[in-house]
């Protein structure tokens, strides 16, 4: 016994544990290199980070895309650019307005970067993002909605930034919210889709259109190089095109399902409880949670009925 105790002391004092081999606290999201310089943080298993983000780092400087949902987690992204490159981080680059892609922004401003964004992201990110929570908006959280950073710099055209050698092309898109960017970088052949692309998960319709969403995935896959691009989407994993159709196919399984419950009379809760067990059963490998399927029907049958609102421009 004494002899085990007298070994264990000699082996503590032979390889003291530094305090630096504490390990750190895991970060909240996962981050792939998906290119050349390219990496795409993926919201972990928990969603600490609220959606996915990313960054590209160019000649003489890094672009970040979307800031996540909370400033720790935009924190932790800033950490693991610093890890990587000494670079300045120049830009931010909002997909849209909503907070779980703009939440972190000002951890970015506040490393450099200047805010980009969709014109109608001024009008919208602090005074929309209240009713993107609906019944679960706490005091706290309407504060730090009310205080997120706008945009430096708006445009409602496509923009293509350098950074240095290397192109960034930044197209407006239809279909999210109305206010909605896409960012490529074609020498890697990497495009970050925002919410225009959910992989494998039921995405949130509540300033979307359908119509035009449908439209914009279509025109992913028709992409020149699509086959061999990575699609970053805004939530799920690292997307290839076929994840793209697999998406668009879901909107328009939901659409069709949603109007054929319609022509059957159904309404609100009958129209949830027709539509979602067929839904499920065409995707059963998706994460459709009860109050995501139950505002997707909500929404699709405004769609449809032509009463749906979306965020209006406001002018500056
Ligand atoms: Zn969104």
């Amino acid at each position: 016994m004494m002899k085990h105790l007298i070994a264990a002391i000699a082996l503590v004092a032979a390889f003291p544990v530094p305090a630096q081999d504490v390990p750190p606290a895991p970060l909240p999201f996962v981050l792939k290199q998906v290119g050349p310089g390219v990496y795409a943080a993926i919201d972990g298993p928990e969603h600490k980070a609220g959606s996915n983000a990313g960054f590209v780092i160019g000649d003489d400087g890094v672009l970040v895309v979307d800031a996540f949902f909370t400033q720790d987690a935009a924190k932790a992204l800033v950490a693991e650019i610093r890890r990587l490159t000494p670079k300045p981080i120049r830009y931010v680059i909002n997909t849209h307005y909503h907070a779980d892609h703009t939440g972190g922004d000002q951890v970015l401003r506040d490393a450099g970067a200047i805010i980009i964004a969709h014109r109608n992201v001024r009008g919208w990110v602090r005074t929309n993002n209240i009713n993107l929570f609906g019944d679960r908006i706490t005091p706290e959280l309407k504060a730090r909605i009310e205080a997120l950073p706008l945009p430096g710099l708006v445009t409602d055209k496509d923009l293509t930034v350098w950074l240095g050698s290397r192109k960034v092309v930044v197209r407006t898109v239809l279909g999210h919210t109305g206010g909605d960017l896409t960012i490529s970088v074609p020498d890697a052949k990497v495009l970050f889709t925002g919410d225009m692309l959910w992989r494998r998960i039921a995405p949130n319709l509540i300033d979307g259109s359908v119509k035009e969403w449908t439209a914009t995935d279509l025109d992913f896959t028709h992409l020149s190089a699509s086959a061999q691009t990575r699609f970053v989407p805004g939530h799920g994993d690292v997307a290839d095109v076929k994840d793209v159709a697999e998406f668009r196919g879901y909107l328009l399984d939901l659409k069709r399902l949603v109007g054929e419950g319609r022509k059957a009379g159904l309404k609100n809760d009958a129209l949830v409880q027709n539509v979602a067990p067929k839904l499920r059963a065409l995707h059963s490998d998706w994460t459709i949670s009860d109050r995501a399927i139950a505002a997707e029907v909500r929404y699709m049958d405004q769609e449809l009925a032509g009463t749906k609102k979306r965020p209006v421009p406001v002018a500056d």
